[in-house]
């Protein structure tokens, strides 16, 4: 047998073994593999997309790595060895998944890219917010309280493709500013698996690198704005030095109420989970789901389902209450 033939045997039989060519059209097996599930946000997300998975007659099994690299992928083998149909992924690292997705596939089992891209790998479809522009919504938010001084930007996960997303979004309102001397960058640092305490540690050292002198902080999502607005809170600074994020998280919302925090970006949760447990179905069934754009990952371009942010402040924080993000009561006390 030449190489090529055994490997088409092989695969075919993996296929078979896995149940990827055997998929239940009707009661689809999926396995949700996310990050890491001691974050707020991440848990919400869960509890959407099962309920929403099990609603269209899907079974979902989930994991959490705990933002470990080995701990995710032996996850991700373990979920292959179930049997799933689909996976559906929320990488902590964006570029160590190519071998593991390549078993996927062989064994018949389709890809779907939940929140982050995972990059270089022949996945199936990506689905997200649109982060380029919460990156913009985050400096416009920052620039609107604070158009001028010097600014720290307080970037994501390195591991993380949506950090780099976000990071695009925010130049692109920032660097006009600096290009005409309104604003100046006295520093930038990646934070290690989105901490709030490691966030926390870096502003505290930026703050004194720069005797305080910092007008403006751009932080990337509200776990670690929260470190920031700590740091600042220690100097007496906190409301006095606008600081963005995104997620909504309850504490954030309090924070942006307050007036500690400038704004927050709301992204109903509950539409991802529900369009990525429809999308993973779709790719199970074979069927072809509708897409509104796409990503090239360094493989291959993706086919990607783009949902749209909204920019709260304390302006417009009751829409999480309209929307059945919140209770009123849980803003309330
Ligand atoms: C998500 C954010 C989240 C962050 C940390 C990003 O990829 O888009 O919503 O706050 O990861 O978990």
């Amino acid at each position: 047998m030449n190489n090529l033939i055994r490997n088409t045997v092989i695969s075919a039989m993996l296929a078979l073994t896995s149940g990827g060519a055997m998929a239940d059209a009707k009661n689809p097996k999926i396995g949700f593999s996310i990050d890491d599930l001691r974050l707020e946000r991440w848990t919400r997300d869960r509890d959407f997309f099962v309920a929403a998975s099990e609603k269209l007659g899907a079974k979902v099994f989930v994991q959490s790595a705990d933002a470990n690299e080995q701990r995710q992928i032996a996850q991700i083998e373990n979920l292959i060895a179930r049997g799933v149909d689909v996976l559906v992924i929320v990488p902590f690292n964006a570029t160590v998944l190519n071998n593991t997705v390549k078993e996927a596939k062989k064994a018949g089992i389709k890809v779907l890219s939940y929140d982050r891209l995972i990059l270089n790998a022949d996945i199936d479809a990506y689905i997200s917010f649109d982060n380029e522009k919460v990156g913009e919504m985050q400096a416009e938010g920052v620039t609107r309280v604070q158009p001028k001084g010097n600014y720290y930007l307080l970037g994501g996960a390195p591991t993380d493709n949506n950090a780099k997303m976000l990071r695009e979004g925010q130049m692109k309102v920032l660097q006009p500013l600096i290009d005409k001397g309104d604003i100046k960058i006295v520093g930038k640092q990646w934070v290690k698996e989105w901490s709030a305490s490691e966030a926390l540690a870096i502003v505290e050292n930026a703050l004194t690198a720069n005797n305080n002198k910092i007008d403006a902080i751009v932080a990337s999502n509200d776990g670690t704005a929260g470190g920031a607005i700590q740091a600042l809170a220690a100097q007496k600074m906190s409301g006095k030095v606008p600081v963005s994020g995104q997620d909504a998280d309850l504490a954030a919302v309090k924070r942006v109420m307050a007036g500690t925090q400038a704004m927050t970006v709301y992204k109903p949760l509950k539409t991802i989970a529900s369009e990525a447990a429809k999308l993973a179905i779709q790719l199970a069934r074979n069927e072809k789901p509708a897409y509104n754009s796409e990503y090239d990952n360094g493989a291959k371009k993706v086919s990607t389902l783009l949902l749209k942010p909204t920019a709260l402040t304390k302006a417009n924080v009751s829409l999480l209450v309209e929307d059945g993000f919140y209770t009123k009561a849980q803003l309330a006390n």
